[in-house]
């Protein structure tokens, strides 16, 4: 497949870059096989490397047992990816470059308010959720002096950093992405991003370094990613994506997001769900040939 190059990845010599980026607190389901295998046929077709990065920037949540469990999944499903693995919990000094840098534009603030806080003061029933189903933030603490903030930090209020979405997008050419099926030979898609349906998003926390938005930009530009192969779950957030690659001046991958792989009663997998996991059909007697032919693979 030829493309005409349009962005800095794809402008430096060499292959192109794929990568599956699970985060290990969960045992894998279908839906991550059908990604991983996506991924890697994707990669072996255009003659690409693979990455395999494991996201496990909540410490909360990661767990050792699972990160190993995603090995042996993903080694059973027959997929094979570079050594050595990158783990997000080692690269913590990378985000907060990134966070000191979004700040010296001037593009962060501290957000004290909780959860329930911010329930509370958009409890009309028209406010609107982002993208993800979240209560969209009110912006109320944008505005707030810098004494204000200071003495809230002093009274050791834990807090959020929050984009300025407004001003970050202030200045800045509409911003869109380019979507291509990498099995298929057509040019690219343009899609129009809209971040602005996200507002003001965290993009760190007391107990987490960086969010899952920035966390993977950092990480895809640092591992010369040209190419993200993800679930159509996680679409929306690629317009938080391109205004945070565009704000640190980083490469413009290619993307795909693909079919969502669906249980009987027609919902999305998840771990949360408690959807059943690779090892459990492996478990009761399933082959790989089986399982990959059930993902319509
Ligand atoms: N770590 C994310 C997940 O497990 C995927 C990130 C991505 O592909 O952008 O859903």
């Amino acid at each position: 497949m030829t493309k005409e190059p349009t962005s800095k990845a794809e402008l430096g010599a060499g292959p192109r870059v794929f990568r599956f980026a699970p985060s290990p607190n969960g045992y894998l389901h279908r839906g991550h096989a059908y990604s991983a295998l996506l991924n890697h046929r994707a990669a072996e077709v255009t003659g690409s490397r693979l990455l395999l990065r494991i996201e496990d920037i909540d410490l909360t949540r990661a767990r050792a047992e699972f990160e190993t469990a995603i090995y042996e999944d993903l080694g059973w499903l027959g997929l094979t990816w570079e050594e050595p693995v990158m783990r997000q919990s080692e690269r913590f000094d990378a985000y907060r470059e990134a966070l000191a840098a979004l700040d010296r534009l001037g593009l962060l603030y501290p957000s004290f308010m909780s959860r329930r806080e911010i329930a509370a003061a958009t409890a009309s029933s028209d406010w609107p959720c982002d993208p993800d189903g979240t209560t969209l933030y009110p912006g109320v603490e944008r505005e707030w002096s810098k004494a204000r903030r200071e003495a809230e930090m002093a009274r050791g209020q834990p807090y959020a950093l929050r984009l300025d979405m407004t001003r970050a997008l202030d200045g800045l050419p509409a911003l869109s992405w380019r979507e291509a099926d990498p099995f298929a030979q057509e040019a690219p898609a343009t899609r129009a991003a809209d971040p602005a349906a996200w507002g003001d998003v965290v993009l760190a926390r007391k107990a987490l370094p960086a969010s899952y938005h920035l966390s993977v930009v950092v990480d895809d530009a640092f591992q010369g990613v040209t190419d993200i192969v993800r679930g159509l779950d996680l679409q929306p957030s690629t317009s938080v994506h391109r205004v945070l690659q565009t704000l640190l001046d980083l490469p413009e991958p290619g993307y795909f997001h693909h079919r969502l792989i669906l249980d009987e009663t027609g919902a999305k997998l998840a771990k949360s769900r408690g959807s059943e996991t690779i090892r459990a059909r492996r478990d009761a007697g399933e082959s790989r040939e089986a399982l990959i032919a059930g993902l319509g693979l």
